[in-house]
C-alpha cells in the first residue's frame, strides 16, 4: 500500500454487489488484505473482510468511518481463495461480502478467534502417582478417577463423562489436594489404523490412470465417465496416492456426505493420513477446526460436500468431483453457484488436476469433453465378477395392478424372497399418496397457500404439502359434500409398503425416506440392515439412488418410471436417465446377476430404449444434438431472474418493469424473454414469476446481467418484491 492508500475497502455481508470504504483504527500499521475487521455498519456493528486499499473514496472524509477491531493479525483467507470468491461472486452477479461469508465457518462470521479451541486434559501429578486409591475409599468417585487416570496418559472430558455424568466436582476436589493437574491442548487428529490392500487394477483402470496422469503438472480436467461399479472409486485412490507422497493435500466433493459413509472409509482405510468429512452433523467448533487444519495443511483429505469447494488449503494438489451430474451441486438459494463448475474454476487457477467422475456424466461436461477442453476417461465395464443387470420394460397398459405394484413385479420379488435375495423398489414420491379425492363430487384435498395438492400420510393421519410443509389432520368426509367416500389416488413410498406388507407378510420390509430417516441414525441404522442381510425388501426415494454399494440385492424394481416424461423442462428426459440408470447400478454389484424391472406407461420412449441397451453415449449424443439444434443449453447460456411478492401480480409487474429496461440495453445476440408465472405460480402463499435471459455466448451475457441488475437495484419495485438472479439454471422452476 502506498502512503496515500489508507482507505479500507472492506466486504461486508448484505444485500449490495459493493464493497464499503472504511478508515484503519488509529493505531493500526497495517491490516492484511483478507482479514476479518469488525466495523460500524448502519445502526449495528458487522464483521467484514478487507480486500484491498484505495486512494480515496466516494463517500466524504468526515462521513468515513473507523474500523472499530482487527479481528485477525494475519490474513484470514488466503489469497488464492479470496480471488476465487471474488470471481465466484462476479460470475455469479452476487454481493461479495455474502460470497464470503458463504464461506466462512459460522463462528468466523462472528467476533470469533480464528483458532482451534483446545480441550482441557486432566492428569496424575507426581504426588497423585503415589496415592494408593485404596486412600480414597470414603470418596470412591475420586478414587475411581485416580484409578482410570494411573492407567496412562491424560484424559479429557468426554471420557472422563463416561465414568460418572458427576465426574467435574470430585475432579475439582482431586487438583485442589494437588493430585491432579489440568492443561490444555489442541485435539490429535484421528488416523485409522486398519488399512486395506488395493486390488490390482484391471487394464481399463491402468489406461485410465495412465491417460490422467499423462496430463502433467498444471490444470487439466479429466472427465472419469464410468459405468456403475466400474471401479472409479479406486481409480481416485490411486490418484490421491502420489499427490500425498508428494506432500500435497486432496479435495474430495460428493453429492451428499451422509449416504457416502463407505466412500470415506475406503479413503481412511487405504491412507495413514488425517481424512476429514465435512458434513452437517459437525458442530460449529468442530467445522471451525477442520477449515483451520485444512488451512494449515495439518489435514490431508477433506470430503466434503457443496461448500466444501470453498475450503481453504496450505497446498491443494488435486480436486476430485464424485456424480459430477448430480444436481446438489447447485445451489438453490443466496448464491446460486454449481459447486462443479466453481471447482473446475478453482483447480485452473490453482494449477492443479481435477477429476470429475460419473456414470451418467452431465451433458454440460460431456460437451466440454467432445470439444476437447476435457479429456475424456471411459472405464466400460465392471470392476468385478459382476456383469450389468439385465433391464426389462413392464408395459403397464397391458398389466394387472395393484397399489401401484404390476404382477411380474410381484412374482420377481416372490421368487427373492425364496431364494433369501434382496430387492430395491424405487419410487420418487414419499406418503401414502398424492391425491385424496371425494369419489361422489370429485373434491381433491388442496395446498391453500400453493398451487399444488396435498399428500396424504395415512400412517400418521395427515394431509400434508411438500411444498410448503403445511400439515392437517386427514378430514373423514368430504369438505363439500359431506361424503365419507374419500379415496386415496396414486402411489407414495407409504403404499408400496403396505402394499408389499399385505402381500408378504413375512417379509422384512424397510422403507428409507425423509420421513423414516428423520430422526439421527435412523438413516445408518436403515441402511444396515441392508448391508447385514436382514432386510428382505428396500422401498425408497431417491436417497437410495446415490452411491451405496448394496452387494445383497438382485433386484431393482422401479415403480414409476413416467413422472419425468410430464415434465416441461427440457433437462427432463436427462435426469430421468440418470436417477434411472443409478438406481439400477445398485442391483447384481456381486457375484449374482441382477434384474432391473421398470413399470412404464410409454416403453417406446426413447429414454427407455438406451436404458435396455445401456446405452449412456447414445442417448447423449441425441440428447445433445436435439439441445444443439434448439440452441438450449450447454450450446447456449441461460440466466434466471426470479420473483415472488405476497400480492397477486407484483412479481410479473416488476419483472415486466425488468423486462423493458433489459430491452433496451441488450446486445443483439443477449434475448431477454417476456416474463411468465412460475409452473406452480402460488407457493407458500406467494405469487411466483420468472423471466429468462439467454445468450448464444457467455461474455456479452454477463456484461449484460451486471448493467442490467445496476438499473434494476436502483428501482423502487425492486424493494417491494423478493427477487434473485440465477445464472446458468439447473431447473426451471
Ligand atoms: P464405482 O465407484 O465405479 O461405482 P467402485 O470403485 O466402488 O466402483 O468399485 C465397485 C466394486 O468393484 C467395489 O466392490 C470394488 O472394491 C471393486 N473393485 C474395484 N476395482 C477393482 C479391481 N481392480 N479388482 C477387483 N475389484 C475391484
Ligand atoms: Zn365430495
Ligand atoms: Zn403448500
Amino acid at each position: 500500500m502506498s502512503a496515500r492508500e489508507n482507505i479500507l475497502k472492506v466486504a461486508i455481508p448484505a444485500p449490495l454487489r459493493t464493497t464499503f470504504d472504511y478508515l484503519p483504527p488509529d493505531n493500526q500499521a497495517k491490516i492484511a488484505v483478507g482479514s476479518r475487521v469488525q466495523v460500524p455498519f448502519g445502526r449495528r456493528q458487522s464483521v467484514g473482510v478487507v480486500l484491498g486499499y484505495a486512494a480515496d473514496s466516494k463517500i466524504a472524509p468526515d462521513k468515513l468511518k473507523r474500523v472499530k477491531t482487527v479481528l485477525d493479525a494475519q490474513a484470514l483467507l488466503p489469497k488464492g481463495l479470496l480471488e476465487l470468491l471474488q470471481w465466484t461472486a462476479s460470475y455469479y452477479h452476487h454481493p461479495i461480502g455474502e460470497a464470503i461469508q458463504t464461506a466462512l465457518p459460522v463462528l468466523l462470521r462472528r467476533d470469533y478467534p480464528a483458532e482451534v479451541k483446545k480441550e482441557l486434559a486432566w492428569a496424575l501429578t507426581d504426588t497423585g502417582r503415589e496415592i494408593d486409591a485404596a486412600d480414597l475409599k470414603r470418596v470412591p468417585l475420586q478414587a475411581r478417577l485416580i484409578e482410570a487416570l494411573g492407567k496412562g496418559d491424560a484424559m479429557g472430558a468426554a471420557e472422563l463423562g463416561e465414568i460418572s455424568r458427576g465426574w467435574r466436582t470430585a475432579m475439582r476436589q482431586l487438583e485442589q489436594k494437588g493430585l491432579v493437574s489440568v492443561s490444555s491442548h489442541e485435539k490429535k487428529l484421528s488416523i485409522t489404523v486398519q488399512r486395506d490392500t488395493p486390488p490390482e487394477l484391471n487394464a481399463a483402470q491402468q489406461a485410465a490412470i495412465e491417460k490422467i496422469q499423462s496430463t502433467g503438472e498444471g490444470f487439466s480436467c479429466c472427465l472419469l465417465h464410468g459405468i456403475t461399479g466400474s471401479g472409479k472409486t479406486e481409480v481416485y485412490l490411486r490418484l490421491v496416492q502420489p499427490v500425498l507422497e508428494a506432500g500435497k493435500q486432496v479435495l474430495i466433493l460428493v453429492p451428499e456426505i451422509g449416504l457416502t459413509p463407505q466412500l470415506i472409509e475406503r479413503f481412511r482405510r487405504r491412507f495413514p493420513v488425517p481424512i476429514t468429512a465435512l458434513h452437517s452433523g459437525l458442530s460449529d467448533s468442530e467445522r471451525l477446526a477442520v477449515w483451520l487444519h485444512a488451512r494449515e495443511g495439518q489435514t490431508t483429505i477433506v470430503l466434503g460436500t457443496r461448500s466444501a469447494v470453498f475450503t481453504p488449503f496450505a497446498k491443494l494438489g488435486l480436486i476430485v468431483v464424485d456424480e459430477e451430474h448430480d444436481a446438489s451441486f447447485k445451489q438453490q438459494d443466496g448464491m446460486r453457484y454449481h459447486a462443479r463448475d466453481v471447482a473446475v474454476m478453482r483447480a485452473n487457477r490453482e494449477h492443479i488436476p481435477i477429476v470429475l467422475g460419473s456414470a451418467t456424466p452431465s451433458l454440460e461436461s460431456l460437451k466440454q469433453a467432445t470439444e476437447g477442453r476435457y479429456q475424456m476417461v471411459e472405464l466400460p465395464e465392471r470392476a468385478s465378477a459382476a456383469s450389468l443387470p439385465d433391464i426389462e420394460l413392464l408395459d403397464m397398459k397391458r398389466l394387472a395392478v395393484n397399489d401401484g405394484l404390476s404382477h411380474p413385479l410381484v412374482q420377481a420379488i416372490r421368487a427373492r424372497l425364496v431364494k433369501k435375495e434382496q430387492s430395491l423398489l424405487f419410487l420418487n414420491r414419499r406418503g401414502f399418496s398424492p391425491v385424496l379425492m371425494c369419489h361422489d363430487c370429485g373434491w381433491v384435498a388442496p395446498c391453500k397457500r400453493c398451487d399444488a395438492r396435498l399428500t396424504l400420510h395415512r400412517g400418521s393421519g395427515r394431509l400434508r404439502c411438500h411444498h410448503c410443509g403445511a400439515d392437517q389432520a386427514q378430514p373423514t368426509v368430504c369438505p363439500e359434500c359431506d361424503s365419507e367416500n374419500l379415496q386415496p389416488l396414486g402411489e407414495g413410498t407409504e403404499r408400496i409398503e403396505q402394499a408389499l406388507t399385505h402381500l408378504f407378510p413375512d417379509a422384512n420390509i424397510v422403507r428409507i425416506d425423509r420421513d423414516t430417516t428423520r430422526r439421527k441414525g435412523a438413516l445408518e441404522q436403515k441402511l444396515n440392515s441392508v448391508h447385514t442381510g436382514e432386510a428382505d425388501i428396500l422401498v425408497g426415494t431417491q436417497m437410495l439412488a446415490k452411491g451405496h454399494d448394496f452387494p445383497g440385492i438382485t433386484l431393482v424394481g422401479i415403480i414409476n418410471a413416467d413422472q419425468g416424461l410430464y415434465s416441461y423442462d427440457f433437462r427432463a428426459p436427462e435426469l430421468m436417465l440418470q436417477q434411472v440408470m443409478q438406481v439400477s447400478g445398485r442391483a447384481g454389484r456381486a457375484d449374482k446377476p441382477g434384474q432391473v424391472l421398470i413399470q412404464t406407461w410409454h416403453p417406446d420412449n426413447p429414454v427407455f430404449l438406451a436404458l435396455e441397451n445401456h446405452d449412456f453415449n447414445g442417448f447423449a449424443k441425441q440428447e445433445l444434438a436435439a439441445r444443439k439444434n434448439a440452441a438450449y443449453p450447454p450450446y447456449s447460456y441461460f440466466a434466471m431472474l426470479r420473483a415472488e411478492a405476497t400480492a397477486a401480480g407484483e412479481a410479473l409487474n416488476f419483472l415486466r418493469m425488468a423486462e423493458s429496461l433489459g430491452g433496451a440495453i441488450a446486445a443483439t445476440n443477449v434475448e431477454v424473454l417476456s416474463p411468465v408465472p412460475s409452473p406452480m405460480e402460488r407457493r407458500a402463499g406467494r405469487y411466483r414469476a420468472q423471466l429468462l435471459v439467454l445468450c448464444n455466448s457467455r461474455p456479452p451475457l454477463h456484461q449484460f446481467l451486471d448493467y442490467w441488475l445496476d438499473l434494476i437495484e436502483k428501482e423502487k419495485q425492486a424493494k417491494r418484491v423478493r427477487w434473485s438472479l440465477d445464472v446458468d439454471p439447473m431447473d426451471l422452476y
